[in-house]
């Protein structure tokens, strides 16, 4: 029943039910964790093959031998696959490290302390601010936390940031110098950009030195038949006027195994010369043999689109579950919105205003670890309280659906609270 048409007798008599139920969701001694989006074993052990790679064949098919030093922009064959996954093309796009995370980081840290190939200055020469579509990705926030970046909430919706907004907020703020943005499968979300949304981002008048850290991490992550054609985002930045307003990341983390996969970053090749120019001083270059192995596991696109495929036999059960859970329980109650992602990682949960924390706090003591409150916004501060991120990839399905179960019961009682206050 709908909880805002219940009298207080009836509220009362719920919220006492779900009291109950509560209490033995904490006597069962719990220990689940639904906070980070991590894949699953079973989904690592699609990739195990890779493990035994490159074993003595240790040269690429260029000829170069992978066991020694050099080639800062990455092996030309896994540049030629990011190229075609991201459209990006291989000449605008190099094979990295182990974490697409740390190129964002360390481009953040050139630019405040050199400025980037448009910049008068340095951009830490004055206070500077980002754009943060919101909800949106933790670890983003973090790096410009952590440098001191000012960040502006921006809403994101289902094609894309709210373009209005941006131009209102660009229009006449020079120091506003980046966005973050994941643009497929959003974190945690999993709304999608839309050809539309990108142009009109990419036309927005602003400082000639603002990015848009396009974080393509879930480009084909899919949970349907089909990840959607990635937006060839340097050439609309090219047509736009802007060829270096995009900087774009992607990784193998979710695709082989998090944490040691290959990161790609792609861009104008101003901003690559500028990008290489800076990184020679860190590392002679990447790891190739982890590269070379990713190359013979992966082979092509072609064969990254098949290795998701598996993926998404695995997890696309696990979302559903978590769907299915939240319409059984909370649908009729009218106390919480949801989104049902075609792909990523996350299912974002909105419970009653000024409830998320009470819920993720309700969870953690019946021994469900959940993402900290406010975790999806700049300084962790969700200004309704009211969103939860669920990661439904990495527990077993009967665990997820104890978690689930609980985690529903959680946001019950916390709105049965707040409307019995307000009552
Ligand atoms: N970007 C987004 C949007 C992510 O969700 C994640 C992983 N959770 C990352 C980047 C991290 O990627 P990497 O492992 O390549 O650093």
């Amino acid at each position: 029943m709908n909880f805002h048409s219940m009298s207080v007798e009836e509220l009362r008599n719920t919220r006492n039910d779900l009291q109950k139920r509560y209490e033995t969701l904490c006597a069962a001694g719990l220990k689940l964790d639904l906070t980070r989006g991590k894949p699953g074993a079973d989904q690592l052990d699609l990739s195990a093959p890779m493990l035994s790679l490159p074993g003595e064949n240790y040269t690429s098919p260029n000829g170069t031998d992978c066991r020694n030093y050099g080639g800062v922009s990455g092996l030309p064959e896994l540049r030629e696959l990011f190229g075609e996954l991201f459209a990006t093309g291989t000449d605008r796009t190099l094979a990295l490290g182990n974490a697409s995370l740390q190129v964002m980081h360390d481009i953040v840290v050139f630019s405040l302390l050199h400025g980037n190939v448009d910049s008068a200055r340095p951009w830490s020469a004055e206070p500077i601010k980002f754009l943060c579509p919101v909800p949106g990705y933790d670890r983003h926030f973090g790096i410009t936390e952590l440098y001191g970046i000012e960040m502006i909430n921006v809403p994101m919706n289902p094609n894309g940031p709210d373009v209005e907004a941006c131009a209102a907020l660009l229009a006449d703020d020079p120091s506003i110098k980046g966005m973050w943005l994941v643009p497929t499968y959003s974190n945690p979300t999993g709304y999608t950009v839309t050809d539309d949304v990108a142009r009109r981002l990419l036309a927005l008048d602003a400082a000639p030195d603002f990015r848009i850290f396009w974080d393509n991490a879930y480009a084909v992550h899919t949970l349907v038949e089909n990840a959607p054609a990635p937006l060839p985002i340097l050439d609309l930045a090219a047509e736009a006027g802007h060829p270096d307003r995009v900087y774009v990341f992607g990784s193998t983390s979710k695709i082989t195994f998090a944490g040691a996969g290959v990161a790609a970053f792609a861009s104008s090749k101003a901003n690559l010369d500028w990008y290489v120019e800076h990184i020679s001083a860190a590392t002679i270059g990447p790891d190739k043999l982890n590269q070379l192995r990713h190359l013979q596991f992966l082979v092509d696109a072609d064969g990254v689109r098949a290795h998701m495929a598996r993926h998404r036999d695995i997890i696309a059960p696990k979302f559903q579950l978590v769907l299915d859970i939240l319409d059984d329980r909370l649908g009729d109650a009218k106390i919480a919105s949801w989104t049902t992602p075609e792909g990523g990682y996350f299912i974002s949960l909105d419970v009653v205003d000024g409830t998320a924390a009470r819920t993720i706090e309700l969870a953690k003591n019946a021994g469900i670890a959940l993402t900290a409150a406010g975790s999806a916004f700049p300084y962790k501060t969700d200004p309704h309280d009211r969103n939860i991120r669920i990661a439904p990839t990495f527990p077993t399905t009967d665990e997820l659906r104890t978690a689930m179960d609980g985690v529903a019961t959680c946001a019950l009682l916390s709105a049965t609270e707040v409307l019995l206050d307000s009552a």
